[in-house]
């Protein structure tokens, strides 16, 4: 049985991947200071003897014995990251600094959630990992696009200078059950305006595009980059190809729920990046991953989900 850290363990992610380690037979600490988390997201696994959960903020140290981390901690959400950017960069920083700090000491495996957003606003479409990007320094994504860029200059260098067992995966957008339903992303706030009938805020001409992936196979994927050989440490992305613009999105979910919703067209926020596609070749060379929830069955799920916390609580988004 191994002992695994996992940061950021009452966030979307962070949750299932809670699930599954705990569901292979692994004890499991779950670590956050509840800033995107909730109680309610692990609830459900508070009762499982092998898992327990510690409030604590990774900006601050942290001394537990583990065998592996998985450093999830970091609000994810655009409207949840730039509410406390200097926060952001902190926990990216010296977050990271502490966990990869943690795992020198314990000599454990320390896997890194990175994003698509290190390659900011791409010029090269597909993403393959060997493109550096195109990232503002200075703009109001830039606290976590660079955050997240020096994270894994971190992590690199922590392996290279001390020897550290790492991995980093690149997330692209991941959607699914227990998303916060007010975090401003656009899958959470697309199904909630449509359960509710209210027209679905489509940002700019809605012709930039996302590619979205099931948490599930997202998950899966992190446990293969984790468990695949020491050498192989990536960056890998982690994401699912099938590319999406934002119009059709809505109008996908417009459909799907059969809401009488219409488009309301809203300002394009600034630095939103035009195109998003994930080159998975990687993952499938070296983890024999690819996702396999298709787009409509992962948003059925995700929409079931909404529903049901609709009947208890009006959601504003
Ligand atoms: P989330 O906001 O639901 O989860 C983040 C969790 O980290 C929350 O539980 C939050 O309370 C916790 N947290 C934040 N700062 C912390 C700190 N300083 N100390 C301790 N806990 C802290 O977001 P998510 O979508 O589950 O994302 C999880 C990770 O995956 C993040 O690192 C994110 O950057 C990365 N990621 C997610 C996506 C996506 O599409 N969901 C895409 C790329 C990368
Ligand atoms: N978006 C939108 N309406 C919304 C929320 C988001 O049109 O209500 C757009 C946003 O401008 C971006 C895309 O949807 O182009 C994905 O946004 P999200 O915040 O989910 O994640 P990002 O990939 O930008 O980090």
């Amino acid at each position: 049985m191994k002992k695994i850290l996992v940061t950021g363990g009452a966030g979307f992610i962070g949750s299932h991947l809670c699930e599954k380690l705990l569901e292979q037979g692994n004890e499991v600490v779950c670590v956050d200071n509840f800033f995107t988390g909730s109680k309610k997201n692990i609830l459900h696994l508070l009762d499982n003897p092998f898992f327990e959960v510690i409030r604590h903020d990774i900006i601050k140290s942290l001394l537990v014995e583990v065998d592996e981390i998985y450093n999830f901690a970091c609000p994810a959400s655009p409207v949840h990251y730039q509410y406390n950017a200097i926060k952001t960069i902190k926990t990216n920083v010296l977050g990271t600094t502490n966990m990869l700090g943690l795992a020198k000491r314990l000599r454990a495996k320390f896997l890194q959630a990175s994003t698509s957003e290190v390659y900011g606003d791409p010029l090269e479409h597909p993403q393959p990992e060997t493109y550096w990007g195109n990232v503002n320094p200075i703009g109001i994504r830039s606290c976590y696009d660079e955050g997240k860029r020096v994270a894994e200059t971190l992590t690199m260098d922590y392996h290279r200078q001390n020897n550290v067992k790492i991995k980093i995966i690149r997330i692209f957008n991941t959607y699914g059950p227990r998303m916060a339903a007010n975090d401003g992303r656009v899958v959470s706030n697309f199904i909630v305006q449509a359960l509710q009938n209210q027209d679905l805020t489509v940002y700019g001409n809605g012709s930039q595009t996302r590619s979205f992936c099931y948490v599930n196979d997202l998950v899966d994927g992190a446990i293969k980059m984790m468990d695949s050989k020491d050498e192989f440490i990536g960056p890998v992305n982690l994401g699912n190809p099938v590319e999406t613009p934002i119009i059709e999105f809505a109008e996908k979910i417009i459909e799907m729920t059969g809401s009488s919703s219409k488009i309301a067209y809203k300002p394009l926020p600034q630095d939103d990046p035009v195109q998003r596609k994930p080159d998975i070749t990687l993952a499938g060379h070296e983890l024999g991953w690819q996702p396999t929830v298709a787009l409509e069955d992962g948003l059925m799920k995700t929409i079931e989900y909404f529903e049901s916390k609709l009947k208890k609580e009006k959601i504003k988004v």
